[in-house]
């Protein structure tokens, strides 16, 4: 068998949990790690929280520009979720993959669907909540939602959640540091797949041949 050899094939991780999963924490634990992987920063419609910065947690933008980047091709996905629009710049992931660099996107369900169709290698992986009251215990906590869009992101979780079965990884988040363990395990094996490897390896393999 002929191998093709593609130097440059990078990994297209994608995570998506529930509001309140403690997604954010793990994310932002996972970067601190040398797991050297890029996150793609999304554009939204959504007011800043108080924490948040433009241009690293994400584009802060009217709703009127968001859709005239949408009608001009500009985002690779994008979804509404909880009246907010939100979408990853085309232009960025490519350019980030074809340098050879890992890509980590923080996106709902309905993007990792669309992020699925056009890059099917990408892997999927859902944090969940260990209980659903955990999961409301935690959305009140951050203190950062009205009561009214707790309620809305219940019911959200719930939508969510029936998507599990289409990610190709399922992690608890009970416990950040084992949860955190398991998302570096997940990005280890899958860089260390055959097609990755024969992609990065080529010249090992090339000297047994
Ligand atoms: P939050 O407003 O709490 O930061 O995020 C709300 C939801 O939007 C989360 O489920 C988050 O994963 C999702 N989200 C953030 N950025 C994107 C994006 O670029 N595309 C999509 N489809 N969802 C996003």
């Amino acid at each position: 068998m002929e191998i093709q050899y593609n130097r440059k094939m990078s990994s297209l991780f994608i995570i998506s949990a529930p509001s309140g999963a403690g997604k954010t924490s793990l994310i932002k634990a996972l970067l601190q790690t040398n797991v050297n992987l890029s996150l793609s920063i999304s554009h939204t419609t959504r007011q800043p929280r108080a924490n948040e910065v433009n241009g690293q947690d994400y584009f802060f933008v009217s709703r009127e520009i968001f859709q005239q980047m949408l009608k001009q091709g500009e985002f690779l996905e994008s979804a509404e979720v909880y009246g907010n629009l939100y979408g990853t710049s085309q232009h960025w992931v490519t350019e980030t993959m074809a340098s050879g660099q890992d890509v980590l996107m923080e996106i709902d369900c309905q993007g990792a669907q669309q992020v699925r169709q056009a890059f099917p290698q990408a892997v999927s992986i859902f944090i969940l909540p260990p209980s659903l009251a955990s999961l409301e215990a935690r959305l009140k906590q951050r203190g950062q939602d009205d009561p009214e869009i707790i309620a809305r992101r219940l019911k959200a979780a719930r939508e969510e959640v029936s998507q599990v079965s289409k990610f190709d990884y399922v992690v608890i988040n009970n416990e950040l540091e084992e949860a955190l363990q398991d998302i570096c395990c997940i990005i280890r094996a899958e860089r260390l797949k055959i097609m990755r490897q024969l992609a990065k390896q080529y010249a090992l393999v090339a000297q047994f041949s």
